[in-house]
C-alpha cells in the first residue's frame, strides 16, 4: 500500500521543511478528531505522512524509496494486515508537536512537555453478514507494553530512590543560549527523570529502565454490529505505551466484503427475487434469501416487474431497532418451451 505522503499534505515534492510543517498544522488543525468536522482516519493519515516528510532523514528515505520503506508488513495472525513499523514511528514527534501545537492554539498548554505513546493503525476484514450481526475478532499487535516487572517505574521491584545526576534533582534542564539580543535561557524538564527529579538506584531487569517492551500479543477485539465498510473504531490506551506518560489509541479500520446477493444502503439491506410469469400473474409464497436465513415472501396476483416489497426489521441493526430487507421483484420471461407449452400461451393470445 504506497502512500503519496506529498500528496496527502497537500505540498510539492520540492518543498521545504518549513512549508511541510506548515501545510501539515493546516490539515490537522482542520481535521483533528476532536473538533467538529474533525475526521479520526484523515487525521491519522496527515499524522502519518508528516511524521516521516518532518523528518529530513525519513525524507530523504522516503523519497528514495517511497513509503514501501516505513511499512513493516509484518503481517501475521487473525485478520491483521498491513501493519506499521511501530518503531519507525514512535515519537517521531507527530503527536508530540500537536499536544504542544493545541495547546498552542488554543491556549491550553496543559500538555505541554508530557509524553505520549504513538497512535496505532490495523485493518480488520469483515464479512457481510458479521458487519451485521457484530463479530468478535482477534487482533495481533507488536508494539510496546507497559513494562509488567515494574509497571512502567523503570525501577526494579525493591530498589531505593536517588537524586537524579542529570539534573541534580531539580527535574529540569536550564540551557542558555547567547544572541545579539542578549542572553536567554531555556528550561527543559529533564529527559533523565522525567522531570521527577529521582531515578531508581537500580535499573529494571526486565525492560532497562525504559518502562515499556516491546512484545507480540493478541487481543479480542468487539465489533458492534450493523458496522459499515471504511467505519474506524478507535480504542483508548490501546496504542503504544510510554513511559511516564499515557498510551496512545488504537484504531481498528474497518473493510466490509461484499456479498453478491445483497446491497447495503443505510440500515436497508436490497436484494433481487426472479419470478416466473405464472407467479406474477397469479401470485405466489416465494422464499427470499436474507441475513437471518431463508424468509417467506407474499407476491400478490398481477404483480409487476421491478415492484418493492418490504420484509420488516431483516435490514442493518440501527440503535435497538433493525432496519428493513428489501425485495424487488424481477419477472423472468421463459425462453425454452415445450411445443406443448407455446400452443397454450397461444390460445391464451395475452397482450398488454
Ligand atoms: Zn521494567
Ligand atoms: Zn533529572
Amino acid at each position: 500500500m504506497a502512500k503519496d505522503y506529498y500528496k496527502l499534505l497537500g505540498a510539492e515534492k520540492n518543498a521545504s521543511q518549513d512549508d511541510l510543517k506548515k501545510a501539515f498544522r493546516k490539515l490537522a488543525h482542520q481535521y483533528h478528531p476532536d473538533k467538529t468536522g474533525g475526521d479520526d482516519s484523515k487525521f491519522k493519515e496527515i499524522n502519518e505522512a508528516y511524521q516521516v516528510l518532518g523528518d529530513e532523514q525519513k525524507r530523504a528515505k522516503y523519497d528514495q524509496y517511497g513509503s514501501a520503506a516505513f511499512d513493516g508488513s509484518q503481517g501475521g495472525g487473525g485478520g491483521f494486515s498491513g501493519g506499521f513499523d511501530f518503531s519507525g514511528f514512535q515519537n517521531a514527534g507527530g503527536f508530540e508537536d500537536l499536544g504542544e501545537m493545541f495547546g498552542d492554539m488554543f491556549g491550553g498548554g496543559s500538555r505541554r512537555g508530557r509524553q505520549r505513546g504513538g497512535d496505532i493503525q490495523v485493518d480488520v476484514d469483515l464479512s457481510f453478514h458479521d458487519a451485521v450481526f457484530g463479530i468478535e475478532k482477534e487482533v495481533t499487535l507488536t508494539k510496546p507494553f507497559t513494562c509488567e516487572r515494574c509497571g512502567g517505574t523503570a525501577a526494579e521491584p525493591g530498589s531505593k530512590m536517588k537524586t537524579c545526576t542529570g539534573c541534580s534533582g531539580k527535574g529540569v534542564k536550564v540551557s542558555a543560549t547567547r544572541t545579539m539580543f542578549g542572553t536567554f535561557q531555556t528550561k527543559s524538564t529533564c529527559g533523565d527523570c522525567d522531570g521527577q527529579g529521582e531515578q531508581p538506584e537500580k535499573m529494571c531487569t526486565n525492560c532497562s529502565g525504559s518502562g515499556v517492551k516491546k512484545e507480540k500479543k493478541t487481543f479480542q477485539v468487539s465489533i458492534p454490529s450493523g458496522v459499515d465498510d471504511g467505519a474506524t473504531l478507535r480504542i483508548r490506551g490501546a496504542g503504544e505505551a510510554v513511559k511516564g506518560g499515557e498510551s496512545g489509541d488504537l484504531f481498528i479500520r474497518l473493510h466490509v466484503k461484499t456479498d453478491a446477493r445483497f446491497e447495503r444502503e443505510g440500515s436497508t439491506i436490497f436484494s433481487i427475487a426472479k419470478i416466473g410469469f405464472t407467479q406474477a400473474a397469479l401470485g405466489a409464497t416465494i422464499e427470499v434469501d436474507t441475513v437471518d436465513g431463508l424468509e417467506k415472501l407474499e407476491i400478490p396476483a398481477g404483480t409487476q416487474t421491478g415492484t418493492e416489497f418490504r420484509i420488516r426489521g431483516k435490514g442493518i441493526p440501527n440503535g435497538r431497532s433493525r432496519g428493513d430487507h428489501a425485495v424487488m421483484v424481477e419477472l423472468v420471461t421463459p425462453t425454452k418451451l415445450s411445443r406443448e407449452q407455446k400452443q397454450m400461451l397461444t390460445e391464451l393470445d395475452l397482450k398488454s
